[in-house]
């Protein structure tokens, strides 16, 4: 994109070096640890005190270029739309979607995982990875930065499979060595609330905060 940049800094250099033609098409997102080093100044969304999302370019050789925010400052193009468009951008990587039921409730959930990109930032594109309308949005667990699971918030009786979406990312997250910790999501576009679930003297509990709760009540 047209911009005058004045870092040294050999990612930034790589990044404006990309034609503005293609540099939109090779934007993504990466959900990733808090904490992960990801150079200096970093565009990152820190959505939740455990995890951060962050807007990188995908390089020639598919490598993670993470974009700065002095370098994305020079772009004449708001940060929001650079997140919607590298939403949209990431659209193109292949994903493996199995959709299936959990428990007797009648919630259909979906495991997600990304076939060569990581996969987790499709999270908030969810409505179009599983080709579902969210409107209300969706219950998610992050197992790794590649996979999640997911139930789709559609009725009360979604809530009565977390337990078993919980204990399904726990099977999981056991075989994986770079697992994340494990936390309930409610993600509805770009916000994102921590359930606070947990298990306490072997029973599975989360928090309804107000916004859940008012969704629910007007849900079958
Ligand atoms: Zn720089």
């Amino acid at each position: 994109m047209v911009g005058e940049l004045l870092c040294a800094d050999p990612v930034c250099r790589t990044i404006a070096g990309i034609p503005t033609s293609v540099l939109r098409s090779r934007l993504r997102i990466v959900v990733q640890p808090a904490g992960t080093p990801m150079g200096q100044d970093p565009f990152v969304a820190a959505f939740h005190p455990d995890l951060v999302a962050a807007l990188v370019v995908k390089g020639q050789r598919d490598e993670t270029l993470v974009v700065t925010r002095h370098l994305a400052g020079t772009w004449p193009v708001p940060p929001a739309r650079l997140w919607d468009d590298a939403l949209d951008a990431l659209g193109v990587e292949p994903l493996n979607v199995q959709g299936f039921q959990l428990s007797t409730a009648n919630a259909p959930a979906y495991a997600i995982n990304g076939q060569g990109w990581p996969g987790a930032a499709h999270m908030f594109r969810l409505d179009r990875a599983i080709g579902r309308p969210l409107p209300h949005g969706a219950l998610v667990v992050l197992t790794t930065d590649n996979a999640f699971v997911t139930l789709p918030l559609e009725s009360n009786a979604t809530l009565r499979a977390t337990a078993a979406l919980w204990e399904l990312n726990g099977a999981l997250a056991r075989d994986t060595p770079r697992a994340l910790p494990a936390r309930l999501l409610w993600v509805r576009g770009w916000t994102v609330h921590d359930l606070g679930a947990g298990v306490a003297d072997g029973k599975f509990s989360f928090d309804l905060p107000q916004d859940l709760r008012a969704v629910l009540a007007a849900l079958p």
